[in-house]
């Protein structure tokens, strides 16, 4: 097991940090962009600029053509040539020149040739359908495009447009832009690694704040806080571990509560299941039915602690199954009203105004209404009178439990659900029970899908109240399940 642990630690410890990730991931991307941009500088250059050139000569070449009738197309000719430092030439099907605008590249072939060789073209651009293109080498060694075009005027003659333009060798600028690039790489590289580092440090300190801290918190101090810096998600990672830290204190804070109490519980009817047993055991005449009922009354506060225990944490484990039927819950709160009847002094007035029936687990509602009445008697004012009211409002039937006692603190209705809670937390009051009712009827009233909830008011009391769906007047649409149902006693 340790060695497992150990093994896991050893494999966390080789993965690679914020800083190694950051600094990878920039020097990637800047490797990535700048090998873009070589290629596109260095290697793609010339292809690029020549494929340039070519579209806009033929761009001027169609734009002659269209303006093949039009009297100033001398002027267009000349315009162009001089704005776009091309070559424009017009012939005639004979090799005549109509216009000629010509640059002075050294080595252009159009203005070097003869009528006979324009008459040659001619008939090469008519043969290729009235466009050509072609990049040379003149015999300077400069790179020429030569773009041919038949325009049809509108005389009925067919003129030849040629637009000669020169490439300028870019190799110069290639070499400068491949030492500006290397230069543009180690810059990136060594800032790359730079805002890598720092930024690491700023993601990284944060958290590495909060891993120290979940460690002492993993070790029991939940008074640690974790302080919300850094990223948004950072800072939000350190509420929720706030949140955690807080409901852990709050579980441990009750564990503690709940074994104070739980051997308090345990121990005074331990001590005076032994006291008397020990005074009837060595003192003659104490042998009396009283001391005996103080024994076995003892023995029954102890089993009803247990079986709360076991209750509840069937209940949370999700083990306990509901036994839907329906029944007459009124009915079921008469029979349980009635056993308390026997208490001397306790009164349980019960308004309701007629029998209201409900689909749920019969023994849980009761235990429900138990632990309901049961709280109510202890805390119970001095008229000592528990009232119970049953009404039916929208398809629910509600029942409330009333005490005229000391009332829970305003501050203190939410907690009194949790398991273990007791507002009196210095357990004066032995008879009073775990702190476990309350999350029992909760866990079954869940269960069952039902709602609850209490009102109280310090010195005057408080009004405990569970609703649940009610079923049919007499629940005689579901007659067959209600006669086996109600045999089980409240
Ligand atoms: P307990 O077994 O201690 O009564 P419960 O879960 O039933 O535990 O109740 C939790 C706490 O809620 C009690 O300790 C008590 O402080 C408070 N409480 C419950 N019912 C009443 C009541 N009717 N009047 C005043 N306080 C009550």
């Amino acid at each position: 097991m340790r060695g497992a642990r150990k093994e896991r630690q050893k494999g966390q410890r080789r993965l690679p940090g914020f800083q190694a990730q950051i600094t990878a991931g920039f020097c990637l991307f800047a490797l990535l962009s700048l090998g873009l941009l070589w290629m596109l500088q260095t290697v793609l250059l010339n292809p690029f600029y020549q494929a340039i050139k070519t579209g806009e000569a033929r761009g001027i070449a169609e734009s002659i053509v269209k303006n093949i009738d039009s009297q100033e197309l001398d002027t267009l000719a000349y315009d162009t040539c001089v704005r776009t430092g091309v070559s424009i030439f017009i012939t005639d099907p004979i090799g005549r020149s109509l216009v000629v605008c010509r640059q002075s590249f050294k080595g252009s072939l159009v203005a070097d040739m003869g009528r006979l060789e324009r008459m040659a073209i001619f008939e090469k651009v008519n043969l290729m359908g009235g466009s050509y293109t072609e990049a040379f080498t003149s015999r300077t060694g400069a790179g020429l495009i030569l773009i041919g075009r038949v325009a049809p005027t509108g005389g009925g003659d067919h003129w030849l447009v040629l637009v000669e333009s020169e490439i300028t060798p870019v190799d110069a600028t290639v070499d400068t832009l491949r030492v500006q690039l290397l230069c543009v790489t180690l810059v990136m590289l060594l800032l790359g690694t730079a805002l890598a580092a720092l930024l690491a440090r700023r993601m990284a300190g944060p958290l590495t704040a909060m891993s120290q801290s979940a460690k002492r918190l993993g070790q029991g101090d939940y008074s640690i806080r974790f302080a919300p810096q850094g990223a948004r998600e950072v800072s939000d990672l350190a509420h929720t571990l706030n949140y955690a830290a807080g409901e852990l204190s709050k579980v441990d804070q009750l564990r503690r509560e709940l074994l104070a109490n739980v051997s308090h519980d345990l121990r005074t009817p331990l001590t005076m299941i032994k006291g008397y047993a020990e005074v009837m055991r060595d003192l003659p005449g104490e042998n009396t039915p009283e001391n005996v009922q103080v024994i076995i009354e003892e023995a029954e506060r102890l089993t009803s602690l247990v079986n709360d225990l076991l209750d509840l944490s069937r209940l949370e484990a999700g083990a306990v199954g509901l036994t839907l039927a329906p029944f007459d819950l009124t009915a079921c709160i008469q029979e349980i009203l009635g056993r308390y009847g026997k208490l001397a002094d306790y009164r349980f007035p019960f308004q309701f105004e007629g029998p209201a029936w409900v689909e749920a687990d019969k023994l849980k509602i009761s235990q429900v209404l138990y632990n309901l009445v049961n709280n109510a008697i202890h805390y119970a004012g001095p008229d000592k009178t528990i009232s119970l009211r049953q009404t039916v409002e929208g398809g629910n039937v509600r029942v409330s439990v009333t005490d005229t006692g000391e009332g829970i603190p305003p501050d203190k209705l939410k907690d009194i659900w949790d398991r273990y809670y007791k507002v009196d937390k210095e357990h004066r009051r032995a008879q009073v029970g775990t702190g476990l009712g309350l999350s029992i009827v909760k866990n079954i009233l869940e269960l069952h899908g039902g709602a609850y909830g209490v009102e109280s008011t310090l010195g005057q009391g408080s009004t405990f109240w569970f609703q649940l769906p009610a079923v049919g007047p007499g629940g005689q649409n579901l007659g067959a399940l209600v006669s086996s149902a109600d045999s089980v006693g409240c």
